[in-house]
């Protein structure tokens, strides 16, 4: 299928309840917005129930839905990942394969996209169906990661967004290995625009994020963003420094006024002398570290938008080669000649 318009890019793990009604409303989405020109990329991240076999069924019967399977589960952001690097389209929808996120907002995506923007991004305006502790573990989540992060990332947002080929070539082009999806788009930059939606319960089944699985995307999206924890020390080690301080006026105070037992002005201000310098020490390995960090996950050092150049008119193209060809090369014979002469 040449002239993909539009890519879906779904991960799927053990999501047979909900594959059927996903790409009937998925497929109705896209031929809403696009018509034929589209493709529904299904990435079975090492399902165990019959997912991979119903990802198959749909791509036999459907000549638009095309079939990954993963090797083993990966997590959804290599699965998301994965699919991305399959997709062709000139744009890509992400979405979730539970219908948390609505298929019919794909329309008002796209003509928010027409308009100009390089990513359209769903924001939750309301959550339903999700536990009060995911909620308030999610909202203190994003507020943190919001304050430390070196890039803005909008808060309330999934990965349910559109982007265009541009800004998912870029992506793809991002070697990183702890992914952080939504983080990483916007890091990219351009127009990037939100859509308020109201996020559905899941349509069926069970949610795939257990706590454990929480706090690893949580941790992800901290170390790949920030490096503040890691400057933690410097502010210390600063602090143990100045307390230190206090503690040895304090010790010598008490030396002099003789209130003290043999040896205790001594080891007090050995301690907090050199539990400072540690500190400060490992500050400073902290900094490098930081550095270290953001040299191994060899992002592009920066993203080009488009390159614009108008071409040359003939005739002037025609006149500069005739000037090289006769005046230009010429000299350099001369000039040649003079020199061995
Ligand atoms: N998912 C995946 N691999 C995983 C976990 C989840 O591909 O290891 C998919 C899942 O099938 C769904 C999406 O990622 O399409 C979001 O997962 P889920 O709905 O369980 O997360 P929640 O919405 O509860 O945060
Ligand atoms: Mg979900």
């Amino acid at each position: 299928m040449a002239g993909i318009k539009l890519s879906v890019v779904a991960p799927c793990y053990n999501e047979e309840a909900v594959l059927t009604d996903f790409h009937r409303r998925m497929s109705a989405a896209c031929l809403d917005a696009v018509g034929d020109a589209h493709e529904i990329v299904l990435v079975d991240d090492g399902s165990s129930d019959r997912t991979w076999a119903m990802i198959a069924e749909l791509a036999e019967r459907d000549a638009h839905v095309v079939g990954v399977r993963l090797f083993r589960n990966h997590g959804h952001q290599l699965a998301v990942t994965a699919g991305l690097s399959v997709a062709k389209g000139a744009r890509v929808l992400l979405i979730d394969a539970d219908l948390q996120d609505p298929p019919e907002l794909l329309p008002d995506m796209m003509s928010i996209m027409d308009g100009g923007a390089d990513v359209v991004y769903g924001q939750r305006a309301s959550r339903s169906g999700e536990t009060a502790f995911k909620l308030m573990t999610a909202s203190i989540f994003y507020r943190l990661l919001d304050k430390v992060s070196a890039v803005p990332i909008p808060r309330d947002t999934g990965d349910f967004r559109l982007m265009n080929r541009t800004v998912v070539d870029i992506l793809c082009g991002m070697p990183e290995q702890h992914r952080f999806i939504r983080g990483m788009v916007s890091w990219i930059g351009g127009k990037q625009v939100a859509l308020p939606y109201a996020r559905e319960a899941r349509f069926a089944g069970t949610t795939k994020y257990p706590l454990r699985k929480m706090i690893a995307f949580a941790t992800d999206a901290m170390t790949s963003f920030s490096t503040v924890p890691l400057r933690l020390a410097v502010w210390l080690g600063m602090l143990s420094a100045v307390f230190a301080f206090l503690i040895l006026a304090y010790a010598v105070a008490q030396w002099v006024l003789g209130n003290v037992v043999p040896g205790w002005a001594s080891s007090l201000v050995a301690i907090s002398f050199f539990s400072g310098v540690q500190m400060i020490v490992m500050g400073v390995f902290g900094e490098y570290l930081g550095r270290v960090v953001q040299e191994v996950k060899r992002r592009p050092l920066f993203t080009i938008a488009e390159i614009r150049q108008t071409a040359l008119v003939q005739p002037f193209a025609v006149r500069e080669a005739d000037s090289l060809a006769a005046g230009g090369a010429g000299s350099l014979v001369d000039r040649g000649v003079e020199a061995s002469a």
